[in-house]
């Protein structure tokens, strides 16, 4: 099969990579639809994180069921699947809890590497969600979508405690932050101010459901959402970058009594403890248990509610994989969706 392998920092190739196969009883094969390039895929890829020798990419995927190991007994060969980017058992006592994403059994996906034809799924009965039938060809973006960015997303949303009356604010613009603008409406939040200095993006946030656009940043951007928020902060900020300045950004723009749900992949972010304690705000995130939302936010796109898909702005074939790279890297795309 095709797969992409990165070599060095900017350096992604598509090549001959084995074809996958049961390994354990409850794996299962899925034949990708469609997979894409993440946000912290960038991560690596900017030698922002080491890399250990080459190292498959992809943790994001949908597909069709191939091949199901003999333990396996919800998933079927054929069925259109969406899962996670961790893949959990969904029956530990940290899954029960809805945190799939700690799941005591948990494999990263992104060890396996999804930006490929096929992919080997560990934990299929867990971590693998079936569609109500084969999905119409213009869902699948939306579903892919699902499986990390409008899961994370929502998470943040949720984490940030997001609801009827509350002003949300969003900080950062890529694919994860759009989403949880998302998010935050579909949970009901009154007001929902995004942070954006793309006009395209800004334009995605609008049609999210962002209420009010702020284009400053870092001190700038908080004395902004006070001036918004009669002096006080915002209830509820999610935090969808993971650096420094987004994080200090992302406290200070809320409210004592209020929430932080962060959701960017932190990086040496590092917090004052005396400021953190005075600000009174409560702090929730971390990788997304995207496998609690699936069959909620499955039906919500099938049943033509939300179109998290528009996040997808360059389709390529999975062979132009280091062109979907570059335009993420130079921010000529939001998200670059692959077809194998
Ligand atoms: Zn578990």
């Amino acid at each position: 099969m095709r797969g992409a392998v990165l070599y060095a920092p900017g350096d992604v190739r598509v090549e001959d990579r084995p074809d996958p196969v049961i390994v354990e009883p409850t794996d299962a094969v899925i034949r990708l639809s469609a997979t894409c390039v993440c946000g912290s895929d960038l991560w690596p890829y900017r030698g922002v994180e080491k890399l250990d020798g080459a190292a498959p990419m992809g943790h994001e995927y949908v597909g069709v069921v191939e091949e199901v190991g003999g333990q396996v007994t919800t998933i079927r060969p054929g069925q259109f699947v969406v899962g996670s980017f961790w893949a959990s058992d969904n029956t530990c006592e940290i899954c029960r809890a809805g945190y799939q994403s700690g799941c005591v059994h948990r494999v990263l996906m992104g060890s396996i590497g999804t930006q490929s034809e096929l992919a080997r799924i560990p934990l299929a009965d867990g971590t693998l969600v079936a569609t109500p039938g084969m999905p119409d060809a213009d869902l699948v973006p939306s579903l892919l979508a699902a499986s990390d960015v409008l899961g994370t997303g929502w998470f943040g949303a949720v984490a940030a405690a997001a609801g009827p009356g509350k002003t949300v604010v969003v900080v950062g613009d890529g694919a994860v932050g759009l989403c949880g603008i998302l998010a935050a409406g579909q949970l009901g939040a009154e007001r929902v101010i995004a942070m954006s200095r793309h006009a395209p993006r800004q334009e995605l946030a609008r049609r999210f459901g962002a209420t009010d656009i702020v284009t400053e940043r870092g001190d700038e951007g908080v004395a902004r959402i006070k001036e918004l928020t009669g002096g006080l902060g915002a209830h509820s900020v999610i935090e969808a970058v993971g650096t420094q300045e987004s994080m200090t950004q992302a406290i200070r723009s809320t409210r004592p009594g209020g929430h932080v749900g962060f959701v960017g992949v932190s990086h040496d972010v590092a917090l004052q403890g005396d400021e953190l304690f005075f600000s009174l705000v409560h702090l929730h995130g971390g990788p997304a248990p995207v496998r609690q939302y699936l069959p909620e936010l499955i039906g919500l796109i099938c049943d033509r509610k939300i179109d998290p898909g528009q996040v997808f702005d360059l389709t390529l074939p999975l062979d132009q994989a280091a062109e979907g790279y570059r335009a993420m890297d130079e921010r000529r795309a939001i998200k670059a969706l692959l077809l194998p």
